[in-house]
């Protein structure tokens, strides 16, 4: 039976990675939903190529381009952010890969495991908002989360075979994005441009800028901590310029095991729909020779503030992450829109988590109001800055 795969994202990095994995092996899967937010040219490019059931364009506008140029394809065409929901719950699809940036992959994803479907998470940021209601909800379902995100995909392989074995820590690796070993004073001046050109991963801009500011490794923290039930001493982030080692595991013998390759997201999208099995692939091999050095380094927490922001909500717990999410992308947004600087993204975020009501047991509705209520506090605080 082939596994049947619904791509929320499918025009973005993952989502067209995860196209080449499905590609390269189309005896075990087929695609049944592919959506995208607004490119609808690469929508009906991957559509006519993959002929999935049902296709969805967040963007309304776009939709009448969408629907006429699938007219003559068996694929139903739909639009807006409430199509998502709907889709992700059709009986054809068997996994659903979360490949769409953001806190608009929570109600998807929310949807797709009340309706029992296995979840390959790349969207970090559902776990980020609303980790203890998701991995609540999968619990209730029944329903496994597997992780594309390299760090965490590198420590589910890890833990393979070790189901009865605590874990003593985990080491989130971090290649400390293209600023690394700069300060304040550097930073204060930094343009997109050099925020957007990563060292050793190509990807969506929101991700890389995150890279760049250290908030995606404080994400990856707090994604760590609910994948694995973790509390955040057992979290230890190190930076590794190379990108070669994915993550590590401690156990409480001290033994560590790790996870290694050359930097290649298909590996951890193919695991993680593939999951049990590990799938043939061509991708390029790992040559110790190639690299004669692997180092290590403490990441600098008061330059790059973020990842400390992201241990103390981790503490804080209730809806301080989702107040952070917030905040950063409002901020990140901001960056690339060339409205506030580099070091202002930190600002934003500090500034929301005081100003924005903590809720210690939040519900769903709680969530949305919290995420809306840091959109708007730190919209306004990026206007009366530019
Ligand atoms: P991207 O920007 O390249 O692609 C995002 C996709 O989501 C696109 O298809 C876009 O059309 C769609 N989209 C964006 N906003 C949307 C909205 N509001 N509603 C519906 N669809 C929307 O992003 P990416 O780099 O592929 O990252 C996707 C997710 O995977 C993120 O959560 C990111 O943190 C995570 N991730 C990415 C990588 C990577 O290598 N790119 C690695 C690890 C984790
Ligand atoms: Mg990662």
């Amino acid at each position: 039976m082939k596994k049947r795969i619904a791509i929320l994202g499918s025009t973005g990095s993952i989502g067209t990675q995860a196209l080449e994995v499905i590609a390269a092996n189309p005896e075990v899967f087929s695609v049944s939903v592919l959506t995208a937010g607004e490119n609808a040219d690469l929508l009906i490019e991957q559509a006519v190529k993959f002929l999935p059931d049902e296709v969805v364009i967040c963007s309304e506008n776009k939709f009448d381009q969408v629907k006429s140029a699938l007219a003559g394809f068996p694929v139903k065409v739909y639009k807006g952010a409430e199509a998502l929901v709907s889709v992700v719950e059709s009986d054809e699809v068997d996994i659903v890969l979360t490949a769409m940036v953001g806190y608009a992959g929570l109600l998807p994803t929310i949807h797709a495991i009340k309706a029992g479907k296995t979840i390959a998470l790349a969207n970090k940021e559902t776990l980020v908002v609303a980790g203890e209601l998701i991995t609540a909800l999968a619990k209730q379902y029944q329903v496994n989360i597997y992780p594309v995100d390299s760090e965490h995909a590198a420590i589910f392989q890890c833990l393979t075979g070790e189901e009865n074995n605590p874990i003593e820590k985990i080491i989130l690796t971090a290649s400390g994005g293209p600023f690394r070993g700069r300060d304040k004073a550097f930073l204060a001046s930094v343009t997109k441009a050099q925020a957007l050109k990563h060292p050793n991963w190509s990807m969506g801009a929101k991700i890389t800028i995150d890279s760049a500011t250290l908030m995606n490794k404080g994400l990856e923290v707090i994604e760590a901590k609910w994948l694995f039930d973790l509390k955040a001493s057992q979290i230890e982030v190190i930076v590794h310029p190379q990108s070669i080692i994915h993550s590590l595991v401690q156990f409480e013998d001290g033994s560590m095991k790790a996870q290694m390759g050359l930097p290649d997201m298909k590996l951890p999208i193919q695991y993680a729909l593939y999951y049990p099995l590990r799938l043939k692939s061509d991708f390029p091999r790992f040559n110790f020779v190639d690299y004669p050095s692997l180092t290590f380094e403490k990441p600098d927490l008061e330059t790059f503030r973020n990842l400390a922001i992201a241990y103390e909500v981790l503490e804080k717990g209730g809806n301080a992450a989702c107040i952070v999410n917030a905040a950063n992308e409002i901020a990140v947004d901001a960056f690339l829109h060339d409205k506030i600087g580099f070091l202002d993204i930190s600002d934003v975020i500090v500034e929301s988590l005081a100003k924005i009501a903590y809720v210690e047991n939040p519900s769903y509705t709680d969530y949305v109001q919290t995420n809306e209520a840091t959109r708007r506090f730190a919209s306004e605080m990026i206007q009366v800055k530019v």
